[in-house]
C-alpha cells in the first residue's frame, strides 16, 4: 500500500452510522431520506490565515469541522455527512493523530460521518465539504427577514476575538480569562440544536463568522431592509477581572466585528418572542434579542446612553 493510502485507511477511515458507502471507494454513496433535501457547504482553512501554523492539532481537527457544522446549523439543517480535501507539508504521524482525534470528536458529538476526501502534499491547507438534511421548503435563508422581526443572537460574542486580539500580542489576558477565551476560538460550538428548532420559527438565519455586524449585514442585504441594534442588548462574557466595557471602542469591536464567534443570529417575527425566551430555556442557551429589522435599508447602533455609534468605527463600513 502506498503511503498515501496508509494514511487515510489509519487516520480517516472509522465506521459510519448513515451511509450507504463510506471511504475507500471512487465516491461514497448516501441516500436522503424521504421528505428530505440536501444542504450543502463547504469551508476551507489555510495555514497561516485561517490559523497558526503551530497551534494544537486537535483542536484543529475539531474546529475544521465545526466550522462547517455551524453553516448547516445556519441554514436549519441537520449535519449528516463530511469529507475532507487535505494538503499536507509532510507525514507527521502524531499530528495526525490529534488532527484526527480532533475531527472525529467532533464528528461524533455531532453524529456526522467522514465518508470521504482526498490527501495530497502541500502547503497545509484543510478543506472540508458538509452535507446535511433538511426538510423540503424548511430551510432559513439569509433572504427571509421581515419588517417586524426581532433580531436574535445566541451565545456570547467576543470572546474569541479577545483571545486572538491576545495571541497576537495586542492584549494582555488574565490566564483564567485566557483560557476561557481560548476555548471559543480553538474549540467553537456549532448550534445545531437550535438551528433545527428555529426551522419553524425563524425568518432568516446566519451564522456569525466574521462578526456580528457584517454577518447580519448579509441578512439585510439579501432580505432587502435594515436593523436598529442595541448595544446594552448585546450578549458577552463578564470576568471580574477583564470588563468587557461596550463604551471602550477596541473591546466594542472585538464583540461586534471580532469574528470567530460560530452562535447563530436570526431573525423571528416579534409574536414568536415568548417561544424563543421558552427555547432558550429548553435548550439551555442564552438567546438575546439584540434589535429589530427596520424598512430603511442600513444599520442602526445605539450606543449604551442611547446615542447613535458610528458603525465605520467599529469596523464595520459595509454601509459605507
Ligand atoms: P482517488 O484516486 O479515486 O481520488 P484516493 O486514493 O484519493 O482516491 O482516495 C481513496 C479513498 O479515500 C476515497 O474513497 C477517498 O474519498 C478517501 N479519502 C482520501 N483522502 C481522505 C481524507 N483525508 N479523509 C477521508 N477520506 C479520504
Ligand atoms: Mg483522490
Amino acid at each position: 500500500m502506498t503511503p498515501e493510502f496508509n494514511l487515510i485507511k489509519q487516520y480517516f477511515t472509522r465506521a459510519t452510522r448513515d451511509t450507504k458507502l463510506g471511504v475507500g471507494d471512487d465516491a461514497a454513496l448516501i441516500s436522503l431520506t424521504t421528505g428530505m433535501e440536501l444542504a450543502i457547504s463547504a469551508d476551507m482553512l489555510v495555514a497561516g490565515t485561517h490559523f497558526f501554523t503551530d497551534c494544537d492539532a486537535y483542536q484543529l481537527g475539531w474546529k475544521s469541522l465545526a466550522v462547517n457544522i455551524s453553516d448547516m446549523a445556519a441554514m436549519g439543517a441537520n449535519p449528516k455527512w463530511a469529507t475532507l480535501a487535505i494538503a499536507l507539508p509532510e507525514i507527521n504521524a502524531s499530528w495526525l493523530a490529534e488532527f484526527s482525534r480532533g475531527f472525529f470528536a467532533c464528528a461524533d458529538n455531532f453524529s456526522v460521518d467522514l465518508i470521504g476526501g482526498d490527501t495530497t502534499r502541500g502547503p497545509l491547507i484543510i478543506s472540508v465539504q458538509i452535507m446535511g438534511e433538511v426538510p423540503i421548503g424548511k430551510a432559513i435563508k439569509r433572504g427571509g427577514a421581515k419588517v417586524g422581526d426581532e433580531i436574535w443572537v445566541s451565545g456570547k460574542l467576543g470572546d474569541a476575538a479577545i483571545a486572538l486580539q491576545h495571541m497576537l500580542g495586542k492584549i494582555t489576558l488574565p490566564i483564567d480569562v485566557l483560557t476561557s477565551c481560548a476555548k471559543a476560538l480553538h474549540e467553537p460550538q456549532p448550534r445545531v440544536t437550535l438551528g433545527l428548532a428555529l426551522q419553524d420559527i425563524a425568518n432568516s438565519a446566519i451564522d456569525v463568522s466574521d462578526g456580528l455586524l457584517a454577518d447580519l449585514g448579509h441578512i439585510l442585504e439579501q432580505s432587502n431592509i435594515g436593523a436598529a441594534l442595541e448595544l446594552k442588548r448585546i450578549p458577552h462574557s463578564t470576568f471580574v477581572d477583564f470588563p468587557i466595557d461596550l463604551r471602550d471602542e477596541s473591546l466594542r469591536k472585538m464583540v461586534l466585528a471580532g469574528g470567530d464567534d460560530y452562535e447563530l443570529c436570526f431573525t423571528a417575527p416579534a409574536e414568536k418572542h415568548a417561544e424563543i425566551v421558552k427555547l432558550s430555556e429548553t435548550t439551555k442557551l442564552q438567546l438575546s434579542c439584540v434589535g429589530h429589522v427596520t424598512s430603511d435599508t442600513g444599520l442602526v447602533l445605539h450606543g449604551l446612553d442611547n446615542e447613535i455609534l458610528n458603525i465605520k468605527e467599529t469596523g464595520f463600513d459595509h454601509f459605507s
